[in-house]
């Protein structure tokens, strides 16, 4: 058990307004495992007070950029120290299968810690240069006081993708996870007190919507990155631009595998399927639409049954698992529609949709792959958010991109084929922030991640990333200075 009673604002833990608790209960097991406090209103006023005295008169924004990554670098390192009881905890949280949970819950924070770190010491807050009209200054200064909002899925990830690079900025943060996923915020908190960050810089702040909404109007927030989904997404970005308050948003996805007619599948399938049903089907940017050509459509059908058939489902805590339990009751249902909506529809089932009949407890759903998909299909424009797959055919290399494109999202995608130059020709047709060509890696740390279309506005990752927590100032200077930066 996992037990909070107090809520991390201003550098301490402090009682919380109410008495209202966010209990976490095992996806697998249905058991407690752990219990934090509910941030309301009035939490979110004293977190965001603590974030501005810190931005005003703190030493975080006037310390360098070098010191400022070295906390980052702290972190990481003791997150690596207790590697495994973080990925345990978060499989707990949310049912992540615990293999995976420590290289892309884990490992993966780690990574783009350590690659802001690093930043710290090589990107360029200061230029001097010759304008048209004489010497100038640009200047990077920090956005000012951030409201950080997650979703559930990858929850220590997303919050270190977006506290990294604000951090390293000079900004301070109000982090609001998801309410079913606030134990690993609190830990992070716990991790970052530890590595010496001043008070008031971090603000935890586990709440619901309505708190969130209340957070993203605050007068005193000059900021918000937001990683959820896109309805929510759509009225985040129109409060902040009712305010003019500075906005990014990482959405939803509805992204297509290309299998291109010379492709080989034995090699292929291996660097496919990890995207395909990805921390159990909870993933923005699985691969969720694979596109077949028709004179190879029984051949690529088959082999994906095959492989989905034989994955293993369970417990998200045993190592051997691949595909866990669904978040909640709640997400099941949904995906059950889904696999409903399918049938209806007449996509044509071809291994999954049920419950599998060896887990008494638990919200699990078989992974399931509907053949006979076309794209014009609910299941095949909409995100499911659990592990279904639709394999829809397609005619020609022409007719594979404008069906890859014929959706509203655009966040990721892959072409697999034998040819590396014709998956790079169609990787540049295809309208999406992210692209794959014969990799199975759908985010690189160092480069810019984000949406097209419905999936969202702004860059994460990168140096894009933390351009997003960067306000430019342009000094023009007299004649003849030119200041050392
Ligand atoms: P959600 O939008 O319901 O909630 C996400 C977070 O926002 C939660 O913390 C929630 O409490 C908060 N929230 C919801 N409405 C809000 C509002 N109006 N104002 C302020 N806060 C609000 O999303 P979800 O169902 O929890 O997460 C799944 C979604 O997240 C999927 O659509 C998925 O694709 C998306 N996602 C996107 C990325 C990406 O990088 N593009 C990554 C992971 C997940």
């Amino acid at each position: 058990m996992k037990t909070y009673d107090r809520l991390f604002i201003g550098g301490d833990w402090v009682a919380p307004s109410s008495g209202d608790v966010f209990e976490v209960h095992s996806p697998s097991t249905g058991e407690l495992v752990g219990q934090t406090p509910e941030a309301k209103e009035a939490d979110i006023d004293k977190a965001v007070a603590a974030a501005k005295l810190a931005l005003t008169e703190g030493p975080w924004p006037r310390m360098t950029p070098a010191e400022r990554g070295a906390v980052l670098a702290k972190v990481s390192d003791l997150i690596k120290g207790s590697a495994q009881e973080l990925a345990e905890l978060i499989s707990n949280e949310m049912g992540s299968p615990v293999s995976w949970s420590l290289m892309a819950q884990v490992f993966a924070p780690t990574m783009t810690l350590d690659y802001y770190a690093g930043l710290g010491s090589t990107f360029a807050f200061d230029t001097v240069r010759d304008g048209l009209l004489g010497p100038v200054l640009i200047t990077k200064e920090p956005v000012g006081v951030v409201a950080a909002i997650t979703p559930w899925n990858v929850p220590l990830f997303l919050g270190c993708s977006k506290l990294a690079p604000a951090l390293l900025s000079g900004s301070t943060v109000v982090y609001k996870p998801a309410p079913e996923t606030p134990l690993d915020a609190n830990v992070l908190a716990e991790l970052f007190a530890e590595a010496g960050l001043p008070a008031g810089v971090l603000n935890v702040v586990p709440a619901g919507r309505e708190v969130g909404e209340y957070l993203v109007n605050h007068p005193d927030v000059d900021k918000v990155s937001f990683t959820g989904s896109t309805v929510a997404g759509r009225k985040i970005g129109a409060a902040c631009g009712a305010n003019l308050k500075r906005c990014s948003l990482e959405l939803g996805g509805k992204s297509a595998a290309i299998l291109l007619d010379d492709i080989n599948l034995a090699e292929s399938l291996p660097v496919i399927m990890p995207n395909a049903i990805m921390n159990n089907g909870e993933a923005c940017i699985s691969l969720t639409r694979i596109l077949a050509p028709r004179s190879r459509y029984q051949e690529i059908s088959d082999a994906f049954v095959e492989t989905v058939r034989n994955m293993t489902v369970g417990d998200a805590l045993d190592p051997a698992t691949e595909v866990g339990p669904l978040v909640a009751e709640r997400q099941r249902d949904r995906v059950e529609g889904y696999i409903k909506i399918g049938q209806e529809e007449g996509a044509r089932l071809a291994v999954g949709g049920g419950r599998p009949a060896d887990q008494s407890t638990g919200w699990f759903v078989e992974p399931t792959v509907f053949v006979d998909v076309e794209n014009s299909m609910r299941i095949a424009q909409e995100e499911i958010f659990g592990p279904v797959l639709s394999i829809i055919p397609y005619d020609d290399e022409a007719d594979a991109v404008r069906i890859a494109n014929d959706s509203e999202y655009g966040l990721c995608g892959g072409v697999y084929g034998a040819d590396n130059d014709r998956g790079l020709n169609v990787a540049r047709q295809i309208r999406t922030g992210t692209y794959m060509v014969n990799s199975s890696i759908p985010i690189d740390f160092s480069s810019p991640f984000g949406g097209y279309k419905a999936s969202g506005v702004g860059r994460e990752f990168g140096e894009d990333g933390l351009e997003l927590f960067l306000e430019k100032k342009t000094i023009n200077l007299p004649a003849g200075y030119y200041p050392e930066v």
